[in-house]
């Protein structure tokens, strides 16, 4: 494949407008969506009357013209994305946060049950909350059980009380088969919970029409809601009546104004708002969101899975590349919307992207991980991607003391435990 094919290919892509969308600088490739989106215009001009014109002039009356409302709104914004129908989806706090909230509110609609089954490649922020709650909650109420993927099906039976599974593997890039898994939770009368920060705004999802009971998702990566976007919650409509989580918040309280002594839950999803939303990052969301409305999902797909086929395909056609291991897997419908290649010495390698204004990360410990974002990554973005990687590794540009030094200390970093400061989720 040449450049020009690449060229070629962005002519002829139906989404190629949407790239105006964003504020991207001339000559930087941004392969890093997947961990935060980039800065739609559309949202530099809502956050400035937001501060502006909501917060500066209308001060508190911002609450009773639009801001209360807010995590609703949101939330039916996110809802088409991720296949759900209205009053099932709201907008707050993080995705740690809301974890812990729906595992809960799993153990109270699963009484008797104590079992939390989830993989033990998951997020780790997952795996954390459920050792928090099973902490908080002993033994004979929680537990978490980490397996392995092939083993997850097996590990479910009359304790479990939910599956908890990441649809899109933030490592590898793997999809799960969710159906199987899905319908043996079901018939091993186990609740499922997904995580959907890998997949929402990158691929279809159709919540409602797969049975799903409950979601967590990312407001800052594809939805592209910037740093510390609010994330998101879906519970579907047949667990409404009985469910309850316990950080019971005046937010979630039916009334909140009536500044009642006992907590009475609001309705439907409302309840799973706790404190006051952060409404100047949710209004950037809430803009953000704005772009997706006539996207069709499968177009995205189709474009990401192209995206990731010409990654793989140059990669395997460059003599110097051969000692990089694809890690996502060759399957395309295996696949979410990154591409991952594992070397000893990723990091270095990663380093001398950046330098080279190709931001991709690491993840450690050797993977070099390019997330692709169909509404604005280029064909002809992964061709100079590629041709970089190859120059940087043929040359042995990597092997430079600085990219060492910095591998050096990364790996001493890894050996004592600590986590790597510039990269995040
Ligand atoms: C990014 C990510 C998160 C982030 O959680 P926050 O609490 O919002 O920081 C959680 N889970 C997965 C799978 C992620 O990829």
């Amino acid at each position: 494949m040449t450049r020009d094919q690449c060229v070629q290919l962005d002519e002829q892509d139906a989404l190629r407008t949407y790239r105006e969308e964003f504020d991207l600088q001339q000559g930087l490739i941004y392969l890093d969506g997947n961990s935060l989106g980039p800065l739609p215009h559309r949202v530099r001009k809502r956050v400035a009357d937001v501060v502006e014109a909501q917060w500066g002039k209308s001060l508190i009356r911002g609450w009773n013209e639009g801001w209360i409302d807010l995590p609703r709104q949101v939330g039916e914004k996110i809802a088409p994305l991720i296949g759900a129908g209205p009053g099932q989806v709201i907008c707050c706090d993080s995705v740690s946060v809301n974890v812990f909230k729906l595992l809960a509110a799993a153990l109270q609609l699963r009484p008797g049950r104590s079992v939390i089954v989830s993989e033990q490649n998951n997020f780790p922020t997952d795996l954390y909350m459920a050792q928090g709650l099973a902490g908080l909650l002993g033994e004979g109420r929680c537990q978490l059980r980490e397996v392995t993927t092939d083993t997850l099906a097996d590990n479910l039976d009359e304790s479990t009380a939910v599956l908890m599974l990441t649809p899109v593997n933030f490592r590898t890039g793997e999809c799960h088969d969710m159906a199987p898994l899905v319908q043996a939770a079901h018939k091993a009368g186990a609740l499922v919970l997904l995580d959907l920060s890998h997949s929402a705004g990158a691929m279809p999802v159709v919540l409602d029409a797969a049975n799903i009971d409950m979601a967590v998702g990312c407001g800052y990566k594809y939805l592209n809601g910037g740093p510390g976007a609010p994330a998101f919650v879906y519970l579907a409509q047949r667990h409404h009546e009985r469910v309850r989580q316990p950080l019971q918040g005046w937010m979630g309280h039916q009334s909140p104004f009536e500044f009642e002594t006992g907590y009475a839950a609001g309705p439907g999803v409302s309840q799973f708002l706790a404190g006051t939303p952060a409404i100047l990052s949710m209004s950037a969301l809430d803009a953000a969101l704005d772009i997706w409305q006539d996207i069709d999902m499968q177009a995205v797909r189709e474009k990401s899975l192209a995206l990731s086929q010409c990654f793989i395909t140059l990669a395997a056609s460059a003599p110097a590349l051969a000692s990089l291991t694809l890690v996502s897997p060759a399957e395309p419908s295996a696949r979410g919307s990154q591409v991952c290649f594992s070397h000893p010495m990723g990091y270095a390698m990663v380093q001398a992207l950046i330098r080279r204004e190709v931001l991709a990360d690491f993840r450690a410990p050797n993977i070099l991980r390019f997330g692709l974002a169909p509404l604005y990554t280029r064909f002809v973005d992964i061709w100079d991607a590629v041709d970089a990687l190859r120059d940087i590794v043929g040359s042995g540009e990597y092997l430079k003391p600085t990219y060492l030094q910095s591998a050096h200390l990364q790996s001493q970093h890894q050996q004592s435990k600590h986590q790597q400061r510039n990269t995040v989720t």
